[in-house]
């Protein structure tokens, strides 16, 4: 291994390969080191093969075999999540960065932004919201899909709406996304009946599950953005009985939840008063999503949520 400067070194596949060998020995999923190996020390996967069929090929790393080491010697002791070690998360065409007190980005969250560019084609809704932005992954992909519209990030974690705050001005858009400290609607109240489109992805995870998650999630991700009470609907039901209100007349709600509530999400966005209900499945077939919108009309018009 040579030592290129202070932030590479180079090596011979060979050397890679059998380093990666006695690392898997000590325990962890070869997808798990390979993810590792690629955001941190950039060697991504076609290089991985290429190495296999030229072990004597020298390829460089962006860090040393120590610190890879000691990373996933760390991961595999407290089961902390990767991306928390790597800093980062790859989410849609981002790379977010992302810390402990601020919910990983999962996959399937990826596809609020598709149904919302659906719900609202061309330029965008105009004014819109994340409700519970976490790293502010909805927040960074709506701002950019939508460069003339203005977005409002709300999340009741200072801690996470500081991670918000990064993301946002790393991927430039902090200019037309304003972050809000606060509970769901709470912090909206300025714009309330004025919204053209909101998203979330509130904790929707039932407390009786709690424990039989991964202890990646359990152990290291915030609560507060995954437990969603008895029935996991605690947060989604604030959300959906303010929404008739806080939404502009012809404004759409999208929300993500867990893969057993779409019947009940379903049941309270039309019990509310909201119109266009469905429901849209996620990538593994699982009704993963429920999207309604405020009437274009609406006698009486309250306006507190
Ligand atoms: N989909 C996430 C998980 O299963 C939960 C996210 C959430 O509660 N909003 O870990």
């Amino acid at each position: 291994m040579q030592k290129l400067d202070d932030s590479g070194v180079e090596l011979r596949g060979c050397a890679l390969l059998t380093w990666r060998r006695e690392q898997l020995a000590q325990g962890g999923r070869p997808i798990d080191l390979d993810w590792l190996l690629q955001m941190v020390a950039g060697v991504d996967w076609s290089s991985l093969q290429l190495m296999r069929l030229d072990p004597q090929r020298c390829l460089q790393l962006r860090v040393g075999l120590d610190r890879l080491g000691a990373l996933w010697r760390r991961h595999l002791r407290s089961r902390e999540p990767l991306q928390y070690l790597a800093g980062v998360c790859p989410w849609r065409d981002l790379n977010l960065a992302v810390a402990p007190g601020v919910l990983i980005p999962r996959q399937e969250t990826e596809l609020v932004v598709e149904l919302a560019q659906q719900l609202c084609p061309g330029v965008g809704p105009g004014l819109w919201a994340d409700l519970g932005t976490g790293s502010g992954c909805l927040a960074v992909a709506l701002a950019r899909l939508w460069p003339a519209s203005a977005g409002l990030a709300v999340d009741c974690s200072p801690e996470a709406l500081r991670q918000a705050g990064l993301n946002l001005d790393s991927h430039g858009v902090a200019d037309r996304v304003q972050p809000l400290l606060g509970s769901w609607w709470q912090p909206l109240a300025p714009w309330w009946g004025a919204l053209g489109l909101v998203v979330a992805n509130p904790p929707y995870i039932p407390t009786a599950v709690w424990d039989a998650l991964e202890p990646e999630v359990k152990c290291h991700e915030p609560r507060q953005a995954l437990d969603g009470g008895g029935d996991g609907l605690g947060a989604i039901r604030e959300i959906v009985a303010g929404a008739c209100q806080a939404l502009a007349p012809g404004g759409w709600l999208v929300l993500e939840h867990h893969h057993d509530q779409s019947p009940p999400v379903q049941q309270l966005l039309q019990a509310a008063g909201l119109d266009l209900v469905a429901a849209h499945a996620d990538l593994e077939g699982t009704w993963r999503f429920a999207v309604a919108r405020r009437s274009l009309q609406r006698p009486g018009g309250a306006s507190r949520p």
